[in-house]
């Protein structure tokens, strides 16, 4: 099944988690290409994979591997030459897995387990696969002049909401994402967690195989989409003309009906 995304987020990076956990827990790295300092790693036990907002950390021996996708990277398994391939681990079983990634913002840090919390002191907290309470939400976010979607986009904040989420989010809970955090209702952040979980587990859902791909690689839109990437096409509940602009240089989608507010 081929899949659609923009660049990767929460549920996009859980994936590629859950392929790095299958494909490496319990083995040892054997050879590697394109990573500094790789020697420390060797021939020490892969013990897991997990997401951290949007990191895959691994921990190997005394060590965590940290990666992050940035714009365009991605994880994969190599059965062929790959295009854009910076970076490639081999497995004590001749298993291959590369880091592809055409701009090259992707990253990749080995720090001792020591080191770990200090690390991430400035990233937000995680609201998946967790649940976060209306109070949570208002307490972090509901005293902020801030736009809801440049608070949701904040990482030292929340971390893992992306672009496209921010989006899909909004329109489930029926909030304009250019509505002032300050405006909303108790009852209104109550909904949060709920749309974050529904649309997390349609995309984890729709969703399996080996590699992620792109919205910006192009074609169709997944079924998880109810307004991104649908400006001029109906809405699914009002049938109102989705419009979007942008919001901090980035696409932002909503239908102007479910989502009606006046810019103050
Ligand atoms: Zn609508």
């Amino acid at each position: 099944m081929m899949r659609r995304r923009d660049m990767p987020e929460l549920p996009e990076v859980e994936l590629m988690c859950r392929n790095l956990r299958r494909w490496t827990s319990g083995k040892t790295i054997v050879a590697t290409e394109g990573i500094e300092n790789a020697s420390q790693l060797l021939h020490k036990n892969i013990r897991t994979c997990f997401r951290r907002g949007k990191y895959c950390i691994l921990p190997i021996g005394e060590l965590f591997v940290i990666i992050h996708f940035r714009m365009t990277g991605k994880v994969v398994l190599l059965r062929e030459e790959r295009k854009f391939l910076r970076r490639k681990i081999i497995l004590c079983d001749g298993m291959e897995i590369g880091i592809i990634d055409q701009r090259r913002f992707s990253t990749l840090e080995i720090i001792v387990s020591a080191n770990y919390e200090s690390r991430f002191t400035s990233l937000g907290e995680e609201v998946w696969p967790i649940h976060r309470s209306a109070q949570w939400y208002q307490s972090r976010l509901g005293n902020r002049r801030s736009s809801l979607k440049a608070l949701l986009l904040r990482q030292d904040i929340i971390a893992g909401l992306g672009n496209i989420m921010c989006s899909e989010i909004c329109f489930r809970i029926r909030c304009n994402p250019q509505m002032k955090a300050s405006d909303l209702s108790l009852d209104q952040w109550g909904l949060l967690d709920g749309a974050i979980h529904e649309f997390v587990g349609q995309v984890l859902s729709e969703e399996e195989g080996d590699e992620i791909h792109y919205v910006s690689q192009g074609g169709s839109l997944p079924k998880s989409f109810l307004v991104y990437g649908r400006g001029g096409l109906p809405c699914v509940e009002c049938t109102a003309s989705i419009i979007h602009w942008q919001i901090s240089g980035r696409a932002t989608y909503a239908c102007p009906k479910c989502q009606a507010y006046e810019v103050s």
